[in-house]
C-alpha cells in the first residue's frame, strides 16, 4: 500500500505544476510576440507620430512590412525581442524615410543639360525637343536606376513620380525595393511612349492594372498640366481615376506664364478653372502650386488636395515663391519635392527642407515662417499627407510601414549638437544616411546598398551623355 501523500504536499505539486505550465505558456507566448525581424536602437528616434515624441535613446521593432513596436530602448530587456538583425543607432537618429512628393527620376540623365532660362524656354528649347529625341523605355531605366541609387543613399523612401514608360519606372522602383507612387504622365502632344492621347489611355490602363495593389508600387495617372492637357481630356483623366481608383499628379499653377495662359483660354486662373471642371479632389497631388489667392487655397483645403512644394526648382526656373506659410496656416496637405534633377540637378530633400525652411523666411522677411520642425514634418508626414498615404507611412508608429533611416550624427558639419531638429534641417546632409529601409527590408546598410550595383548604373548613365549633348546642339529646334 502506498504511503498516503499528505494534502499539503498534493496542492504544492499541483500548485507548483500550474505555476510552472502557466510560465511555460507565458515564455512561448512571449517568445513568439519578441520574434521580429529587424531591430534598430539606441539612437535617437524621432517618431513624427500624434505628439512629435523623441525617444533621446529608442528602438523601433519590425516584423515584416510593419512597424510592431516604437519606444524607450531602456524597456528593451523587459520586452525581450528576439530580432533576426539589429541595427545599432547609438550615436545617429533614427527618422521615418523621406517622402519626395514630386519627380521625374528618369530626368537623372538630363542632369545640368540647360540652366539659367525661365520655364518657357527651358521647357521649350530644351527639355521637350531632348525628351523627343532620346527618351526610350532603355533610356528611361537606366535614369530610373541612377534615381534610386541616389535617393536610396540620401534617406527617401518613398516618392511620387511622373513620366513616361511609367510601367519600366515601377518595375526598377519594386526591384530596388523603394516605394513610390508612380504616375504615366499623359498630355495633348505625341511624346516618347505614346504618339496619341487614346494610346497613351490605353497604355494607362494596362499600366494600373498591373501595379494595382501592390505592396510598394501605386499606379497612377498623370496628366501634365492644366494648359497642355485640355479640359474634355481632363474631365476623362477623373473618369479615369475614378473607374480605377488611383490617384491623379499634375502639375498646377506652376509659372506666371500658366496663370495667363488659362486667362486667355479660360478666363479664369489656374486652380479656379480646375475647381470648374469639377477636376479637384482628394485623388489629386499638385506639384508647384505657386500661383494660388486666398480663394484658392481656401478650395485645395476644402477639396483635401495634396500639395508638392518644390522650392529649388521653383527658385532655379524663377517661378515664384509658393504661398507656402498660409498653407500650413490653413493645414493643407503639403509635402516637398525635388521635381526632376533637370531643374534641380539632385533628388536631395535634405536641401529641400533647408530651401523651405529658408526660402519663406527671404520672402516674406520673417524669420518665424516655415520653422525647421515644420521643414522636417512636410519632408515626412506632409509629403505622405499629400499623397494621401498618411495611414501607411510618414511616422513611427506601430502597425505603418517599416519605412525608416538612420542618420550619423558623427560629421564635423553635425558638431556641435544644440538641437536635433535645427540640425536636421539645417545642417544634415544626404551623405550622413547610413542605413535605408523600405517596406522592412533594408535597401542600404552602413552605406552599402544592397539591391542595386552604383557603379554599373552610373556607367550606364554615362553612356547616354554624349547621345543627349548631341540631341540638343544649338538649343532652339
Ligand atoms: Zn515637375
Amino acid at each position: 500500500m502506498k504511503k498516503p501523500v499528505a494534502l499539503p504536499v498534493v496542492i504544492g505539486v499541483l500548485v507548483c505544476s500550474i505555476i510552472v505550465g502557466a510560465s511555460a505558456q507565458r515564455r512561448a507566448a512571449r517568445d513568439g510576440a519578441a520574434g521580429v525581424d529587424l531591430l534598430i536602437a539606441g539612437g535617437a528616434v524621432v517618431t513624427m507620430n500624434p505628439d512629435r515624441r523623441v525617444f533621446e535613446n529608442g528602438f523601433v521593432a519590425i516584423r515584416g512590412e510593419r512597424i510592431v513596436d516604437v519606444g524607450d530602448a531602456t524597456d528593451l530587456k523587459a520586452k525581450g525581442y528576439k530580432a533576426k538583425l539589429s541595427i545599432d543607432a547609438r550615436g545617429k537618429v533614427v527618422l521615418p524615410g523621406l517622402i519626395n512628393a514630386h519627380t521625374h527620376i528618369p530626368m537623372t540623365l538630363f542632369r545640368g543639360i540647360a540652366d539659367d532660362l525661365d520655364l518657357q524656354d527651358w521647357l521649350t528649347k530644351y527639355i521637350f525637343p531632348a525628351e523627343a529625341k532620346n527618351v526610350t523605355r532603355d533610356f528611361v531605366i537606366a535614369g530610373t536606376r541612377l534615381g534610386l541609387v541616389e535617393m536610396i543613399r540620401g534617406g527617401t523612401t518613398t516618392y511620387a513620380d511622373m513620366y513616361y514608360f511609367e510601367d519600366a519606372v515601377a518595375e526598377e522602383t519594386r526591384k530596388a525595393g523603394l516605394r513610390g507612387m508612380l504616375g504615366e504622365t499623359v498630355i495633348d502632344f505625341p511624346v516618347p511612349d505614346n504618339k496619341t492621347w487614346e494610346a497613351a489611355l490605353n497604355y494607362t490602363e494596362n499600366y494600373v492594372k498591373r501595379w494595382k495593389g501592390d505592396s510598394l508600387i501605386v499606379p497612377a495617372i498623370a496628366p501634365h498640366a492644366p494648359y497642355t492637357v485640355s479640359e474634355e481630356h481632363l474631365k476623362e483623366v477623373k473618369a479615369f481615376a475614378e473607374k480605377h481608383d488611383v490617384p491623379i499628379i499634375t502639375h498646377l499653377a506652376e509659372a506666371p506664364t500658366e496663370t495667363k495662359a488659362i486667362a486667355e483660354k479660360h478666363n479664369t486662373r489656374p486652380a479656379l478653372y480646375l475647381e470648374k471642371i469639377d477636376f479637384l479632389s482628394r485623388r489629386l497631388l499638385a506639384a508647384h502650386v505657386v500661383h494660388v489667392n486666398e480663394e484658392e487655397m481656401e478650395i485645395l483645403k476644402r477639396r483635401e488636395v495634396g500639395v508638392a512644394h518644390c522650392p529649388q526648382s521653383n527658385m532655379k526656373l524663377s517661378s515664384g515663391a509658393a504661398p507656402i506659410p498660409r498653407m500650413l496656416e490653413l493645414s493643407l496637405r503639403v509635402g516637398l519635392g525635388t521635381d526632376g534633377a533637370a531643374s534641380n540637378h539632385d533628388l536631395s530633400m535634405w536641401e529641400e527642407m533647408d530651401t523651405a525652411a529658408k526660402l519663406h523666411k527671404l520672402v516674406t522677411m520673417t524669420p518665424t515662417v516655415v520653422m525647421a520642425g515644420q521643414a522636417l514634418e512636410m519632408a515626412t508626414l506632409g509629403g505622405a499627407r499629400a499623397l494621401h498615404l498618411e495611414k501607411e507611412i510618414g511616422s513611427l508608429e506601430a502597425g505603418k510601414r517599416a519605412d525608416i533611416i538612420v542618420v550619423d550624427l558623427d560629421a564635423p558639419h553635425l558638431t556641435p549638437m544644440y538641437n536635433l531638429t535645427s540640425h536636421l534641417v539645417y545642417a544634415a546632409k544626404a551623405s550622413d544616411v547610413t542605413d535605408t529601409v523600405v517596406n522592412g527590408r533594408v535597401l542600404m546598410r552602413n552605406r552599402r546598398l544592397l539591391t542595386l550595383n552604383e557603379a554599373a548604373v552610373k556607367a550606364a548613365a554615362r553612356r547616354y551623355q554624349k547621345q543627349v549633348v548631341e540631341s540638343i546642339r544649338g538649343g532652339a529646334q
